[in-house]
């Protein structure tokens, strides 16, 4: 008998019908013996539905006007949804409970709509499971100091899942949705993408980072810093599938890096449509430029990811970096009001139709020529590269956006990614 932790996708419980299996699938791992809490995802639409309300109402005003409102609101998903898990469980005759965030209570900052997780207090759900109860914890959601409804970004049910998990030092914190493991790429712009059987936590985090939305990163994060075992599978299985095949089944996330037996150079290829690039024209090449437009975008809170500047030719240089889309206006009104005037009023362009592709592998660090590889795979295509960044583990580029396809596939395939066995 083990603790176990299941979290549910959107799409896992996106009609009442996959509820029932849903609970069907828990009730088989309870009747198993299994202390079980389960943490589930609003239905699939639900969030998008609740924001696009809130837009409907003011559409003038950006996100930010309203943040603690779009957190109680959006919260709401998963609140009806952990209930009618519970209510389906009872259904199937398993003693359940749901609770929200704050009855638990999942402490977090008050950073509205993208909260970090301080604290969880095990007490109540212990109890519920000591007693033989199921517990249900709403994902995506915790209370600040000040007991306000707050939210954790787009995608946050993983990261509630791993964090119950890391409280509760549960055996293993299983991430259940829509595909069946981690692939070597997203499997629906790479249909010969290959499931992964294990990646090192290592690889999880720069895939996580530079755009698989398999996990959201500060999932891998925390299982990171608690060693929370984590694995990724599917829940479009058939619910009555041996609990010892489905415990074995998917992608495990790994620590250790022995425990990967035959190590790929690249593991795999991640791509993110989410950036736009800036570009300042003809700068003076002098000390304190990049912190002048750079310490500007950073006061407004805007994170800035790729930047480079290029050499100088009679004392000017480029400058340019990438922002995430949400933030492009604002970044671009901020230079133009405060920043360029300050250096004489320089051009400056922005390109929001690029994305980022990115190949990520442990192997890269005792490997040569991996990058130059990526290059010259792009080049055969003729795809033009906008922008380099590199890291021990991963190479990314920045490209036309229109070309994102057919440059994921041919990195797929340069790297012999459809062909090795996991
Ligand atoms: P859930 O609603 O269960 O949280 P998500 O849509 O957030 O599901 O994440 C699952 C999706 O992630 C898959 O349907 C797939 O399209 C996408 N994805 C992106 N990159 C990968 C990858 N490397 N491996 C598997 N899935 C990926
Ligand atoms: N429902 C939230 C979202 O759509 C959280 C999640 O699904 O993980 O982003
Ligand atoms: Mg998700």
């Amino acid at each position: 008998m083990a603790l176990i932790v299941h979290k549910y996708g959107g799409t896992s419980m996106g009609s009442t019908e996959r509820i029932r299996l849903v609970a069907k699938r828990v009730a088989k791992w309870a009747r198993a013996g299994h202390q079980m809490v389960v943490v589930p995802s609003a239905m699939s639409g639900e969030t998008n539905r609740l924001l696009g309300l809130a837009k409907e109402l003011s559409p003038q005003h950006e996100d930010s006007a309203h943040q603690r409102e779009l957190d109680m609101l959006a919260s709401t998903g998963e609140q009806a949804s952990s209930a009618l898990l519970a209510i389906a469980l009872q259904a199937e005759g398993i003693e359940a409970v749901s609770y929200a965030g704050w009855q638990v209570p999942i402490r977090t900052n008050n950073a509205f709509t993208k909260a970090r997780i301080e604290s969880i207090d095990d007490q109540r759900v212990r109890q519920d499971l000591q007693a033989g109860r199921v517990v249900i914890i709403t994902g995506f959601q915790g209370v600040d100091e000040d007991n306000n409804i707050t939210t954790l970004g787009r995608g946050g049910s993983d990261t509630s899942a791993v964090a119950v998990a890391a409280a509760l030092k549960a055996h293993e914190c299983l991430i259940f949705t829509d595909v069946d493991g981690v692939y070597t790429s997203d499997p629906r712009v790479v249909p010969e993408a290959r499931r992964l059987k294990t990646v090192s936590f290592e690889e999880m985090l720069e895939m996580a980072s530079l755009g698989s939305k398999v996990l959201q990163i500060r999932s891998v994060e925390f299982a990171g810093k608690y060693k929370v075992p984590l694995r990724v599978l599917s829940s479009f299985t058939e619910w009555d599938i041996d609990i010892d095949e489905e415990a074995q089944s998917g992608t495990l996330i790994t620590f250790e890096e022995d425990e990967q037996m035959e190590q790929a150079i690249v593991s795999g290829i991640a791509f993110n449509r989410d950036e736009a690039k800036i570009s300042v024209i003809s700068v003076p090449d002098k000390p304190g430029i990049a912190y002048q437009i750079l310490g500007a975008v950073a006061q407004a809170n805007i994170e800035v990811d790729m930047i480079i500047q290029n050499i100088s030719k009679d004392g000017k240089t480029d400058f340019s970096f990438t922002v995430h889309r949400n933030d492009y206006s604002r970044a671009m009104d901020l230079l133009k009001a405060k920043v360029l005037p300050a250096l004489g009023n320089p051009d400056v362009s922005g390109d929001t139709k690029i994305c980022k592709v990115s190949i990520v592998g442990i192997g890269m660090r005792s490997h040569v020529g991996v990058a130059s590889k990526m290059f010259r795979s792009l080049s055969e295509e003729g795809i033009n590269i906008q922008m380099i960044s590199t890291s021990e583990i991963k190479t990314s580029v920045v490209i036309d956006e229109k070309y994102m396809e057919l440059a994921v596939r041919a990195l797929h395939k340069a790297f012999d990614l459809e062909q090795n066995q996991a």
